[in-house]
C-alpha cells in the first residue's frame, strides 16, 4: 500500500521524528526527511542515508518550503520540545509552531496532501481536569516560561482546524503526552535522560520540587504505532497518544536508581514555575477510534532504553555541557 507514497517529516533528525523516519521507510514510503538541526541530531538519522527511499533537506520550515512532485502525507514534528529548549530559543519556538506550520498547511494544500500536526499534552497546562480528556480547554499561563511552547502549540492546533473547515484539508492532530526512549537528547533537561544521565556520570538525582508531581511515561515505539494508526484514520479532531500509566517523579527518581544500580542520592531542587502537578492521558478516544494502546511496560520501555544509553560513546555524556550549544537567532 505504501509503495509509492511520499511523506514529508519536519523535526526528522529529532528524538520522536527519527523514529517516524525509521517507520515510514521500513513500511516503503519515500520519506523526505527535513531539520534545521538547531536541536536534532543527524547522528539519529544517519543510518538511513544510504536508503533509496530516503533523502534529507537540511532547512528550516519557518521559511518558505519547496517539494518538488507529488507529495501524500506531511507529519509536523519540528519544534524544541523540552523546557530547557524553548526556554533558551522561544522566538524560534514560537515559529515553527506558527509560521512553520503555516508553511506546511500551505504545501498540504497546494499537494492535496494528508497533515498530521504533533501537538502535546501541554495544551492542557496545569490541568484541573484528571485524567485530561480531549474535550478538557486547558490551564494554560500564556506569557509563563511554558508559555512560547504552549500558546504555538495551541496556535497551530487552531489553524489546522481552520485549513480543516475553510478549506477541507485532511488533517490529524495527536496530543502526545510524555514518551521517552533511545535517542532522546542526553542533557537536554526532561526527566528521564536527566537521571539516567546522572546514574551514568555518578552525579546526584535532582528530583524538583517535593518529586509528588505525576507524570505518565509512553514508550516510543506504541507513540509512533499510535500516530501511524492516526494518520490513516478519518479522525479530525485531536487525540490524545500516550500511556495512562501515572507515578509520581520521585517513584520514578527510585524506578532509575533501581534500573542504574547507581548509589548517588536524590537531591531536591526548586520546581521550575508552571512545572504541571500531574498528567495523565484519557486514551478512550484512541482505543474507540483507533484500536489503539499502549503496549510496552514502563519496566521493558525504561530497560531498552536505558541499555541504549549505556552504550552510547562516553563523551556523548558530557557532550552539551561541554561545547556543544545552540545556533541561535534572534530573530
Ligand atoms: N524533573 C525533575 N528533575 C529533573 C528534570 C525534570 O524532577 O532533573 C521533573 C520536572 O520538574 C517535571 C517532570 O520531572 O515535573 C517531567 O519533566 P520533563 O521536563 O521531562 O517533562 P514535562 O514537565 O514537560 O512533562
Amino acid at each position: 500500500m505504501a509503495k509509492g507514497k511520499k511523506v514529508l517529516i519536519t523535526g526528522a533528525a529529532g528524538f520522536l521524528g527519527s523514529h517516524l523516519c525509521d517507520h515510514f521507510v521500513s513500511k516503503g514510503f519515500e520519506v523526505c526527511a527535513m531539520d534545521n538541526l538547531i536541536t536534532g541530531d543527524i547522528r539519529n538519522i544517519e543510518h538511513l542515508f544510504g536508503k533509496e527511499n530516503f533523502s534529507f533537506y537540511h532547512h528550516d520550515v519557518s521559511k518558505f518550503v519547496h517539494i518538488p512532485g507529488e507529495l501524500d502525507y506531511i507529519l509536523h514534528f519540528a519544534s524544541p520540545a523540552s523546557p530547557i529548549d524553548y526556554l533558551k530559543i522561544p522566538i524560534q519556538t514560537l515559529k515553527v509552531g506558527s509560521l512553520g506550520v503555516h508553511n506546511c498547511l500551505g504545501l498540504a494544500k497546494a499537494k492535496n496532501a494528508r497533515i498530521l500536526i504533533a501537538s502535546t499534552s501541554e495544551v492542557y497546562g496545569d490541568p484541573l481536569v484528571h485524567p485530561q480528556t480531549e474535550d478538557y480547554w486547558g490551564n494554560v499561563n500564556p506569557v509563563g516560561p511554558r508559555g512560547v511552547y504552549d500558546e504555538a502549540k495551541r496556535f497551530q492546533e487552531a489553524i489546522t482546524m481552520a485549513y480543516h473547515t475553510y478549506h477541507g484539508l485532511e488533517t490529524r492532530i495527536v496530543r502526545i503526552f510524555n514518551t521517552y526512549g533511545p535517542r532522546m537528547r542526553l542533557n537536554d533537561g526532561r526527566v528521564l535522560p536527566a537521571f539516567i544521565g546522572q546514574a551514568l556520570r555518578g552525579e546526584d538525582i535532582t528530583v524538583f520540587g517535593d518529586g509528588s508531581q505525576t507524570r505518565s511515561f509512553c514508550y516510543v515505539d506504541d507513540l509512533i504505532e499510535g500516530i501511524y494508526r492516526l494518520l490513516m484514520s478519518d479522525c479530525a479532531t485531536p487525540v490524545n497518544i500516550g500511556n495512562p500509566d501515572e507515578i509520581s517523579i520521585s517513584e520514578f527518581a527510585e524506578e532509575i536508581i533501581q534500573l542504574t544500580g547507581t548509589d548517588q542520592k536524590v537531591v531536591y531542587k526548586d520546581l521550575p514555575m508552571d512545572d504541571p502537578k500531574q498528567r495523565q492521558p484519557d486514551i478512550t478516544k484512541a482505543i474507540k477510534e483507533l484500536d489503539w494502546q499502549p503496549k510496552v511496560s514502563r519496566a521493558e520501555g525504561l530497560a531498552i532504553t536505558y541499555s541504549y544509553f549505556k552504550n552510547l560513546p562516553k563523551e556523548r555524556l558530557y557532550e552539551d555541557k561541554h561545547g556543544r550549544t545552540f545556533a541561535q537567532n534572534k530573530n
